[in-house]
């Protein structure tokens, strides 16, 4: 069956879900002329948490067409991120590199309107975008997918050839066929807010993302435009339990017990309420299937520290588009299609969970707060963390983030010989 023929079943694809990896999967498959509905259940603009972009989503942009909008949309200008350590009093700035393929910054977006420009980006695309439109139930038979659900508080019903998840955490597929593995160790908790009038640094450092590692967890500080600036804090599960008070008041003690945090926040005023996301960390099966895929968080999430949620949502979407493209052209939707589409995306984001579970340990941390460019190590983990393992990592990249490794559990000896913590933090 080819694309023109699918349309006689209604939609060649149907997505479930309209933040970035569904509005990047659908814009990239409309502008290549097949007919999309995306549902969304919530209207737009809505708060989400995930404001930090890497800047290898640039190139992105501009292959969807949208990069222009985005820029014109005045957002913070990121160069890098610094992170700090209370215990080891050790801090460090990573600046992305320049001449990579792409630009050596990135932005910090409010992703209410984010999020809304790609979603109008994929409707002006030619996508049907139908919100607020939550999908309920989906059916699957030899011919293609029935997907079914509310849409403005009254039912409907739609065929489609192929089903995309970009549902995000709820991992719609999942949850009615599939499995959830949480990440042990990584039951953590994130209390956040945005607030004005925090410290601002100047010049090229004003927008970097701030990552200080304190005794209870780690707090993300996020310089947005207008004086604004995301604050959240991500502890384990326990040490929430373990405090009896209100969200908004164990913030408050936390940012007490994080004195960078603290002095940064001196003469600002919270402007939103306190939120908090949960159980954030797990893999999602399955990813593939006949007339099906995830993209984004439908297929995993495990750690926000290094920002790599949003762009490997566009990502694999874009991934996906491809896949899902070739399909339909040939008229074939096995499974086995889509595993290439599957192991590209492990390739992606498979460095992005060994740098988290790493960073959780100190000895790992002090090498990464004191970089040593042997053997290109620097450059080899500025490319991991600007988004750059999904084209492949080379020999000598590979090489010099083996070393860094094994530098890490030599330090391990190293500091329990001086009596210094080597426990990893995932406890935390
Ligand atoms: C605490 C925390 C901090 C983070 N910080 C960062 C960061 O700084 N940088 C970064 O890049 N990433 C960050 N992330 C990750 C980032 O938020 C996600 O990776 C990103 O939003 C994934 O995009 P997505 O399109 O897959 O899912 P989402 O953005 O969650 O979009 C899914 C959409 O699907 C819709 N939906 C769900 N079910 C249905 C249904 N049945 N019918 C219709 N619609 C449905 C939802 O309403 C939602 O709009 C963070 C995550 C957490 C938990």
């Amino acid at each position: 069956m080819n694309a023109i023929a699918t349309r006689r079943l209604g939609y060649d694809v149907a997505v479930v879900g309209g933040g970035p990896g569904g509005a990047t999967t659908a814009a990239f498959l409309a502008r290549s002329g097949f007919s999309v509905v995306l549902y969304e259940r919530e209207l737009f603009p809505r708060f989400h948490i995930g404001e930090s972009l890497l800047p290898a989503m640039l190139p992105l942009l501009d292959r969807l067409g949208v990069h222009e909008t985005v820029a014109e949309r005045g957002f913070q200008v990121k160069y890098g991120a610094m992170f700090s350590d209370q215990e080891m009093n050790l801090e460090q700035t990573y600046y992305f590199l320049r001449d990579r393929a792409w630009p050596n910054y990135s932005y910090q977006v409010p992703r209410a309107d984010f999020d809304q420009i790609l979603l109008e980006h994929a409707r002006k695309s030619g996508v049907d975008v139908r919100q607020p439109a939550t999908v309920d139930q989906v059916s699957f038979d030899a011919d293609g997918v029935v997907v079914s659900g509310t849409e403005d508080e009254r039912a409907f019903t739609t065929r489609a050839a192929f089903l995309v998840d970009a549902s995000g955490r709820d991992g719609f597929v999942t949850a009615r066929r599939g499995r959830r593995d949480r990440v042990p160790n990584l039951g953590k908790v994130a209390l956040f807010a945005h607030f004005r009038g925090a410290h601002r640094l100047s010049g090229i450092d004003e927008g970097n993302i701030r990552i200080h590692v304190f005794e209870d967890g780690w707090f993300w500080w996020i310089p947005l435009s207008g004086d604004l600036t995301s604050i959240g804090c991500v502890l384990h599960a326990r040490t929430v339990r373990q405090h009896a008070e209100a969200i908004e008041d164990l913030l408050q003690t936390m940012i007490g017990r994080c004195r960078r945090v603290a002095a940064g926040l001196q003469s600002a005023e919270r402007v939103t309420p306190v939120r908090t996301a949960a159980n954030f960390a797990y893999v999602n099966r399955p990813v593939i299937g006949d007339r099906f895929l995830a993209v984004g968080d439908a297929v995993a999430f495990v750690d926000p520290i290094f920002s790599g949620g949003v762009f490997i949502a566009m990502k694999s979407g874009e991934l996906a588009a491809e896949a899902i493209g070739a399909a339909l052209r040939d008229g074939r939707f096995e499974k086995r299609r889509f595993r290439r589409y599957e192991r590209h995306v492990w390739r992606g984001v498979t460095p992005f969970f060994r740098f988290i579970h790493k960073y959780y340990e100190p000895a790992f941390l002090e090498l990464f707060l004191k970089p040593s460019n042997r053997l290109g190590m620097f450059e080899s983990v500025l490319m991991v963390l600007s988004g750059g393992a999904f084209d492949g990592l080379t020999w000598p990249r590979r090489l010099a983030l083996e070393v860094l490794f094994t530098s890490a559990r030599i330090n391990v000896w190293r500091r329990r010989r001086a009596g210094q913590a080597v426990e990893s933090r995932l406890e935390w």
